[in-house]
């Protein structure tokens, strides 16, 4: 099991680079068991594609946009 620590280091990480399987596997049971990770989780992820807003072209996930 992950400390939070390491699981936040692994989010930071995996917006960088793609992460290993173990360390997806790692990082997503982290996330299932805690609450405040999961959270964090999402802001990291929130926070990149304000990133990608600011520059880079945008991955077409969402169909919300005009
Ligand atoms: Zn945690």
């Amino acid at each position: 099991m992950l400390m939070c620590k390491e699981a936040t280091r692994l989010m930071s990480l995996k917006l960088d680079r793609k992460l290993t399987f173990q360390e997806r596997i790692s990082l997503r049971l982290h996330l299932s068991m805690c609450h405040a990770c999961r959270e964090c989780d999402r802001q990291f992820t929130l926070l990149h594609e304000a990133k990608h807003q600011l520059g880079l072209e945008l991955p077409s996930e969402e169909d919300d946009r005009p």
